[in-house]
């Protein structure tokens, strides 16, 4: 495995991210939200300047807007949707965006300008909170 491949692994994140995407999965799972999964979570510094040459010195579609992504500081995960809705599906993902702020995760589909809706992250300060 080279350092640009995906890596999908939980247990490579920061506790605090671990616990947080865990408790996003079941609260999901709660509501019914059961077709998501994981695609991506920590980054190497290696992955992360690759995936930002993508589409400037590389050719491609630009897939990331930031060389100081928190994947590389493991605090960062992104999610896809299965069937039968589309990888991106907006409506299940605007759900589970909604989910994530209750739980006080900071979710990219709330992020102006460079709104990334697969993507969520935590501090390193995150803590556990009841929500719904
Ligand atoms: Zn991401």
């Amino acid at each position: 495995m080279t350092s640009v491949t995906t890596c999908r692994d939980l247990v490579e994140l920061l506790p605090a991210a671990q616990t947080a995407c865990r408790l996003l999965f079941q609260e999901c799972f709660k509501v019914g939200i059961k077709n998501i999964f994981i695609t991506e979570t920590y980054r190497s510094l290696e992955r992360q300047n690759y995936l930002y040459a993508q589409g400037r010195t590389r050719p491609g579609l630009i897939v990331t807007w930031t060389l100081a992504s928190n994947h590389k500081s493991r605090l960062a995960w992104d999610i896809a949707v299965g069937p039968p809705q589309s990888l991106y599906d907006v409506t299940t993902l605007n759900r589970v965006g909604a989910i994530a702020r209750k739980l006080g995760i900071t979710w990219g589909g709330d992020w102006v300008g460079s709104i990334d809706r697969p993507h969520f992250e935590v501090k390193t300060s995150w803590k556990c909170q009841q929500a719904i």
